[in-house]
């Protein structure tokens, strides 16, 4: 057998395992595989690797996790090497710790870039996945893993006249690489999620007159980002084994846990005392979890979103404006809440007015602007930050066909189904990573990545050592998995959140099936370890 089928020029050659996507995901799978004498290669849509960390480089993107929390735990020496700068780390430094970790372990020679992935389609007789990719034609592997991304591929924007827009349009996800001027400007930002949020302030900063379209406030605790000293990173490196343990067996992946069962179990003075310190060190999602009952109990909400709403109102000035930006019966945690630098302060700019579309419609994009039921509003730059179709979208924009042509997208015409978040039945020899059904956005991408990975790596084995060549998830199993998944979410607050996109309800027309998996990433991580030491049940070998 030719060894390298990519040096050869020869694209019939089979490869053991084939990865879609060179993001945190698809490097640490390619890694694993190595590790296992498996011959793997990834595709990459990009010309480098990084995923959403390559793609989304708007001004003042930072990650919403702690840097040295947010990096991979499987490698002692790489982390105790790389060392982070900032407590939250920009997407240039995010971005840079990707190719340290491409270059390390050697990856881009196995990696092919600037190839997407159209389509998927398993031959049941061979066994072999058939993957067709842009530039590059078709390539055959035995094993697909799938690591596409949660949130990489941007919602259409459903705002009519949108190609009509004479300026400068771009969306925060496809960002131009070269830097983009906003001196003078006068420019629209449409969307105020995590993205508009960290965008906002920035583009205020320089542009002429910023006009910021809202339709769904969010709820935003101040980062108190700043620069990591040496005693900073000294402790973290003697605690670091703690650190990732406490982040394995965590709610969502961090080191943020319940102080009391209940937010009633502490008094009113208290629990703003409690608030308070959190609010002040940039710890959102110790407040997002600050209570056991906070995400399910809708009063021990409430005083959250009270928290937080009369947090904006001492942040914002004009009280019309401040009330704008509140939350109206939005619960505070069912949308990950965002952390930001100077936002609630930039509506105190001269230079900054807020829209209220959901009052004051967006009637259509035209050539000079944006059209509000209430005028017309001239513009230079049209910033969307919009949002994603997130968990299922990078999956169903590939033409992805498993036994006897089954498409995924019939399959799951009326939501995601999988077992496990991890592999679905008609689809043999198909792994997604943080596919739906898994905790995956509801957590630290990387706690949640490193498990998936390691859990398929292990998978991997199981089959070389029991010689089976086919692993597909079982319909039952899958079955009494998507129940489970919905029965955990149903006794929470998420699935009452109507409009977020953890239900689908960003996308027209997308089904309303409330996708990730919210036990907690501790309790989901042995399940799962649970199903590989019992020898895979619900799976079926081959
Ligand atoms: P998002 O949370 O979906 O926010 C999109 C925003 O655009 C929402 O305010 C949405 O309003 C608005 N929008 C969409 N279509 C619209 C329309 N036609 N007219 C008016 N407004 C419209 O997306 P995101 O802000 O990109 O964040 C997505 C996720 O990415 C986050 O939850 C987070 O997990 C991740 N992220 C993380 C970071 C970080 O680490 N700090 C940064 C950025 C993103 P509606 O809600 O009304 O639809």
């Amino acid at each position: 057998m030719n060894r390298d089928p990519l040096a050869s020029g020869v694209t019939t050659d089979l490869l053991d395992v084939l990865i879609v996507g060179a993001g945190w995901s698809g490097m640490y799978m390619l890694h694993r595989c190595r590790e296992l004498g498996l011959r793997a290669r990834v595709l990459e849509a990009a010309p480098s690797v990084g995923g959403a960390w390559y793609w989304n480089r708007y001004p003042g993107l930072r990650c919403d996790v702690e840097s040295y929390e947010y990096s991979y735990s499987f490698d002692q020496s790489l982390q105790r090497e790389w060392v982070w700068s900032e407590r939250f780390p920009s997407q240039p430094e995010i971005l840079a710790y990707a190719n340290h970790v491409a270059d390390r372990y050697d990856l881009r020679r196995d990696i092919e870039f600037e190839a997407r992935v159209n389509a998927a389609c398993f031959r049941d007789d061979e066994c072999v996945w058939e993957v067709t990719a842009s530039r590059i034609g078709t390539r055959r592997a035995r094993f697909l893993v799938m690591a596409t991304g949660a949130l990489s591929i941007p919602k259409k924007t459903d705002i009519p006249g949108l190609d009509d827009f004479g300026g400068t349009l771009i969306h925060t996800a496809d960002w131009p690489s070269e830097p983009v001027d906003f001196t003078g400007k006068r420019v629209g930002v449409i969307g105020t999620g995590s993205t508009g949020v960290q965008v906002i302030p920035v583009i205020a900063e320089t542009a002429r007159q910023l006009h910021v379209f809202q339709r769904t406030p969010s709820y935003s605790v101040p980062a108190h980002n700043r620069p990591l000293t040496e005693e900073d990173r000294t402790r973290t490196l003697e605690r670091y084994d703690e650190i990732r343990h406490i982040q394995r067996t965590s709610a969502i992946g961090t080191l943020a846990k319940p102080v009391a069962k209940s937010a009633f179990d502490l008094d009113d003075a208290a629990r703003r005392e409690l608030y308070d310190a959190k609010y002040g060190k940039g710890l959102a999602f110790e407040l997002m979890v600050a209570f056991e009952d906070m995400l399910i109990n809708e009063e021990a909400n409430r005083t959250a979103q009270e928290y937080l709403a009369s947090r904006i109102r001492e942040r914002v000035k004009d009280p019309a404006v401040a009330d704008i930006l509140i939350p109206k019966e939005q619960f505070v945690g069912t949308r990950r809440i965002c952390l930001d630098t100077g936002y609630y302060e930039t509506y105190n700019r001269d230079n900054v007015t807020l829209k209220d579309v959901v009052r004051d419609p967006i009637r259509r994009i035209t050539r000079e602007g944006v059209e509000l039921a209430s005028g017309h509003i001239d513009l230079d730059t049209l910033v969307l930050a919009t949002g994603f179709d997130a968990m299922t979208g990078a999956l169903l924009a590939m033409d992805i066909r498993g036994t006897g042509g089954v498409r995924l997208r019939e399959r799951w015409s009326q939501g995601p189904r999988s077992l496990l978040g991890l592999a679905i039945h008609g689809f043999p020899n198909l792994f997604t990573i943080t596919g739906p059904g898994s905790p995956a956005v509801f957590s630290n991408m990387f706690v949640s990545i490193e498990q998936h990975v390691e859990w398929i790596a292990d998978c991997l084995a199981f089959m070389q050592q029991h010689g089976h060549s086919r692993i597909e998830a079982g319909e039952a199993a899958q079955e009494a998995w998507v129940g489970h998944v919905s029965e955990v979410a149903n006794a929470t607050l998420f699935p009452r959140d109507k409009h977020s996109w953890y239900l689908g309800a960003n996308v027209p027309g997308k089904p309303r099936v409330f996708m990730p998996y919210v036990a907690g990433v501790g309790v989901y991580r042995e399940y799962c370890t649970n199903v590989a030491k019992q020898g895979y049940p619900g799976f079926e070998f081959a």
